[in-house]
């Protein structure tokens, strides 16, 4: 399999996985149940590309992250590399996986200085003799944006978009294969996420490695990926190249997150289900259901445009409007419905516009 996928140029394989947790409940009587945290999540990410995966908080895009970097417990097969995670295989498979999280400052140690903060991964890994870690950590940290002085500081003598560079060096340090990069950008103020997300772009362009994108964000991934995978309750819902999901999205929670998105809505044409500011108001108007029917459609209690079809589950089908086969909705209107079109690509100050 792992010849497979490095023939295809696969580094990240997420087949059929599904995580669950024991809600304890409250009281002292109250029943233990399982719930399900993702359900049945599929994706590949080939070498080089930048993967957006997008949908609001608790939808569980951190859990499928965190279930890639080896941290929790899940059913189905993770491959990076062609290399699924084992505690005894931990230290080879962390050459190949690492990640950037929210907060830049919780993920430094702040009694190291950023040069030894930076040089730990490779201390850990038994890389280059001490003057070449130096070397190599000055390199990083010019690649960055910062300078050679900066590595005798502390994190509390940097921004905090200073810190989050050190962080994404420190994540560059042992060459991997995939970057995991969770709400990145969400904890900065606009100016400085913008260069995170320009730094982003600047490495993405002599990068050997790829990267998963988690944001709740979907003018941000657009704006930073190649393709996006849009997730409501664990489930993918819409996958696609960016410029697919962006202007020519299907399902209805991906056009409530775009409807959410300042003066999106009227760059919009009707594609026949209603404007983006039509669903929005159908949505808002929509009474909620409080629970979904077992086997339904994730998407059911919230849909303006659910029926009797939709009571059971849809699965990703090919959208024929469009030309790219890869581009996939679960929907029981993705085979029958035009996808909307949406005009030009913003700016990266519009990036930050979303409020979804
Ligand atoms: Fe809405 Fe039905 Fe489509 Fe689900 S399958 S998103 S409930 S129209």
């Amino acid at each position: 399999m792992s010849e497979m996928n490095s023939e295809k140029g696969e580094i990240l394989e997420v087949s059929h996985v599904n995580n669950y947790y024991e809600d304890t409940g409250l009281g002292i009587f109250a029943k233990r149940q399982k719930r399900q945290v993702l359900s049945d999540v599929s994706f590949t990410i080939h070498t080089d590309e930048f993967f957006g995966l997008v949908g609001e908080s608790g939808c569980g895009k951190s859990t499928l992250g965190n279930a890639i970097l080896g941290q929790l417990p899940f059913e189905g097969t993770i491959r990076v590399g062609g290399m699924e995670y084992s505690k005894s295989d931990r230290r080879k498979f962390t050459e190949k996986v690492q990640a950037v999280f929210q907060d830049p400052m919780s993920a430094l140690n702040p009694r190291m200085t950023i040069g030894s903060t930076m040089r730990e991964p490779l201390r850990a890994h038994n890389i280059g003799t001490r003057e070449e870690q130096i070397r190599a950590v000055n390199d990083m940290l010019e690649k960055v944006g910062l300078d050679a002085s900066y590595a005798d500081r502390y994190p509390r003598e940097l921004s905090g978009g200073q810190r989050q560079r050190v962080c994404i060096g420190a994540a560059l340090m042992l060459q991997p294969e995939l970057i995991i990069a969770d709400e990145a950008v969400s904890a900065l103020d606009v100016s400085v996420g913008a260069q995170i997300l320009n730094l982003f772009h600047e490495i993405d362009a002599g990068a050997d490695f790829a990267m998963l994108f988690i944001s709740h964000n979907l003018n941000v991934v657009y704006y930073l990926c190649d393709r996006i995978a849009v997730m409501y309750r664990g489930t993918i819902v819409e996958i696609g190249s960016a410029e697919d999901v962006y202007h020519h999205p299907v399902h209805p929670y991906t056009k409530l997150l775009l409807a959410a998105i300042p003066d999106f809505t009227s760059r919009i044409e009707d594609d026949g289900t209603g404007t983006l500011a039509d669903i929005a108001k159908a949505n808002a108007q929509f009474e909620v259901r409080n629970e979904d029917p077992e086997g339904a459609c994730c998407f059911y209690h919230r849909c303006p445009y659910a029926n009797s079809e939709c009571l059971k589950r849809p699965s990703l089908t090919a959208v024929p409007t469009t030309d790219s086969e890869e581009h996939r909705a679960a929907c029981r209107l993705a085979a029958e419905q035009p996808s909307a079109q949406v005009d030009e690509k913003g700016s990266v100050a519009e990036a930050f516009q979303s409020t979804c």
